[in-house]
């Protein structure tokens, strides 16, 4: 099977929508109406909103794929069946895990727990593995469509851990690598490029010495009885060729070639089902997984807002008129219908707080769960609000 990462090159830019909302201002005018508007708003959020938090997107402007044209994500099938690719993720994981736990939610995480908390937001799916919304706003329920990097699962046992324990496991066994780790964060101008993922290059480093344990749980299980070899120290025996063996412990977010789960899968659809719109900031769509859930929003006939800097994977779908052109009521309207603008996501939506806070208040009862109870949905009173000036 030949696998393509989707999109390596920037995509083009999208004339905004509505025409007006060229400006920041203007953006910020169209978003407010669009959420105002709005019964359930669903946020569906990417790479170029942890930008600011210092993590690299990887189709932006300084996007990994930008920048370094030879970086190649790790691949599920090649993490799975074989010993040195493993050696290599861990390795560079290793490496950049230091850094990416020191990595706060920025201005952007904020304001979407402040919409969520002022009811003008329904819910979050978010495409990124780096757990800020969480960090930012705990209480807030979010559903991580591509995973975690601060867990480790075990593909046959399937227990669940926290990356912490595992982290001091693989100082505990490569030595060499931790002096190595501490020398990199006291020489800051060592040439490091950093991958979305937390994981980090270093040119010239033998990833092959690098080693790592198996699950435990599998290890003392007598049905992998000398299935599972570790060397003295405990960690995993070099394996040649494929190295497919039970206890192979893997971080929880999907990687390239991976399906996702059916749960995760199935959290996400009923979300866009409940919500009457859905409103996507820092992601070009170039991942399927993210693109057919705006789709899928679409062809319900819900409301679409995009708030990305750089194009959009086939966002003429969402426009279209049924001719090839963007449709009169989305160029022409004032954002209600859908809207699509270039600006940083978190400028935007803190100008569009700024408009909520003022004209629409907290008001505890706006707040529609993204649920298929039907129960909690509580009918809320639509206003159309002419929006002067948003600033
Ligand atoms: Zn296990």
């Amino acid at each position: 099977m030949l696998l393509r990462i989707p999109y390596t090159s920037p995509l083009p830019s999208f004339p905004p929508i509505p025409t007006t909302a060229a400006t920041l201002p203007t953006a910020i005018t169209a978003v407010s109406n669009f959420l105002l508007n709005a019964r359930s708003t669903l946020i569906l959020s990417g790479a170029g909103i942890s930008v600011a938090s210092g993590l690299p997107d990887y189709r932006g402007p300084k996007g990994t794929y930008t920048l370094n044209k030879e970086y190649r994500p790790i691949f599920y099938g090649d993490f799975v069946h074989k010993d040195a690719m493993r050696r290599r993720y861990w390795a560079r994981s290793f490496l950049g895990w230091k850094g990416l736990e020191r990595v706060r939610p920025n201005k952007t995480h904020i304001a979407v727990g402040r919409l969520w908390e002022g009811g003008w937001i329904g819910g979050a799916i978010t495409q990124n593995v780096d757990s800020l919304h969480t960090m930012s706003r705990p209480d807030m329920p979010i559903t991580n469509l591509h995973g975690l990097l601060s867990t480790v699962l075990c593909l046959t046992c399937r227990t669940h851990s926290e990356r912490s324990p595992f982290q001091k496991e693989l100082h505990r066994l490569n030595p060499t690598w931790s002096e190595f780790l501490e020398k990199l964060h006291s020489t800051p101008d060592m040439p490091i490029k950093r991958g979305p993922d937390g994981d980090i290059e270093v040119p010239g480093v033998q990833y092959e010495s690098f080693r790592y344990p198996p699950c435990q749980t599998c290890l003392n299980n007598s049905t992998f009885d000398r299935m599972i070899r570790v060397d003295k120290d405990g960690a995993m025996e070099r394996i040649e060729g494929d190295g497919n063996v039970p206890g192979i412990v893997k971080p929880t977010l999907v990687f390239f070639g991976e399906n996702l789960r059916d749960e995760v899968k199935k959290e996400a659809e009923e979300k866009v089902d409940a919500a009457d719109s859905i409103l996507v900031i820092g992601s070009s769509l170039a991942t399927y997984s993210a693109w057919r859930l705006v789709k899928r929003a679409k062809d319900q006939g819900k409301k679409v807002g995009i708030i990305n800097l750089g194009g959009v994977r086939g966002e003429d779908a969402f426009w279209d008129d049924g001719e090839g052109k963007v449709a009169a009521k989305y160029k022409l309207g004032d954002g209600t219908d859908g809207v699509r603008v270039e600006f940083d996501a978190g400028d935007v939506l803190e100008g569009v707080l700024e408009v909520l806070e003022r004209i629409d208040g907290k008001r505890a009862n706006r707040k529609v769960p993204l649920d298929n109870s039907g129960t909690s949905r509580q009918d809320i009173e639509l206003r159309e609000i002419e929006i002067a000036t948003a600033r």
